[in-house]
């Protein structure tokens, strides 16, 4: 038997947990969109894409400090200065930030700024990342392995939660299958076994489990139909120069319009997804940071 004391739902009735991050919500009434770049790159490209996933409708913004490579020639990403930049962009915009830690080594420099702690599919089953993470009370977005199953993830959230932390939300990312039309292959059916299974909020990343912008709609579509709690995507100023993940990157006009596609779907779907009264979208293209911030103003 599957001991998940903590993360089991008890009852079809028992209501899902919240996650509460600086003020935002994952896992109530609302469908919680998370967006931003997949790496911190410089302070210009994260300031423009906070203000700008904020003035599309995300509700907490995504950057990645330090990036699990397969390569170690890649772009590992800009360590504790994107810590910085990544506290400025949330004290511009409001955004709370959503930002893994991969070495227990940097959690008190991560926790710092951190309002969300991702612990990435790479570490999913890192039992003593789990267990530091699990010592803090700072929310957990913890990311399916990419060859884990859906028991595998849920004994990951029991050891967060088995050290005290309660506020863990659980994603689905894409597992490794046969299939290579797709970087991974979106584990649709888990969304609903997962809500079954736990009442932790559970969220998608269908930009990871794409790896191509163009599928990244209708794989976020998907997911509000099957019941996920919300989303995280990721978004660039300019996709084709991205040090990481360009590919699936959305740029900030796709990201927009994806938001304006989805919004009436999840009122369909009994979940709420209010977007800000628009904004012209020519305020937003690539005209310097003090134009986006105008923006967020
Ligand atoms: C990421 O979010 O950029 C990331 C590396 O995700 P994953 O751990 O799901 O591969
Ligand atoms: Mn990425």
């Amino acid at each position: 038997m599957l001991d998940t004391r903590l993360t089991a739902r008890t009852s079809p009735t028992q209501p899902s947990t919240a996650v509460h991050a600086a003020g935002e919500t994952v896992g109530g009434p609302a469908f919680t969109v998370i967006a931003g770049p997949c790496s911190v790159e410089n302070r210009e490209m994260l300031l423009l894409s906070a203000a700008s996933v904020r003035a599309s409708g995300a509700r907490l913004l995504r950057g990645g400090a330090f990036k699990p490579r397969t390569s170690p020639y890649a772009f590992r990403g800009l360590g504790a200065s994107a810590l910085e930049m990544l506290a400025e962009a949330r004290d511009l915009t409001g955004l709370p930030v959503v930002t893994e830690l991969m070495d227990a080594r940097d959690l008190d420099a991560v926790d710092a700024v951190a309002d969300v702690i991702q612990i990435g599919a790479r570490n999913m089953q890192n039992f003593s990342l789990l267990a530091a993470v699990g010592e803090r009370d700072t929310p957990v977005l913890l990311k399916r392995g990419m060859s884990a199953t859906v028991n595998e993830l849920l004994l990951a959230a029991e050891h967060v939660m088995a050290h005290g932390n309660s506020q863990v939300i659980l994603c689905e990312r894409g597992i490794r299958t046969f299939e290579t039309a797709t970087r991974n292959t979106l584990d649709i059916s888990a969304i609903p076994v997962l809500k079954q299974e736990t009442h932790l909020p559970v969220i998608v990343d269908p930009s990871h489990a794409a790896g191509r912008a163009d599928l990244v709609p209708a794989l976020a579509a998907a997911a509000i139909a099957v019941g996920a709690d919300g989303l995280i995507v990721e978004v660039h100023p300019d996709p084709a120069s991205a040090l990481s993940d360009g590919a699936q990157s959305l740029t900030f006009d796709a990201f927009a319009e994806m938001m304006r596609a989805l919004a009436p779907l999840a009122r369909v779907c009994g979940r709420r997804l209010d977007l800000p009264l628009s904004i012209p979208l020519d305020a937003l293209s690539d005209n310097g940071v003090s134009s986006s911030l105008r923006v967020c103003a």
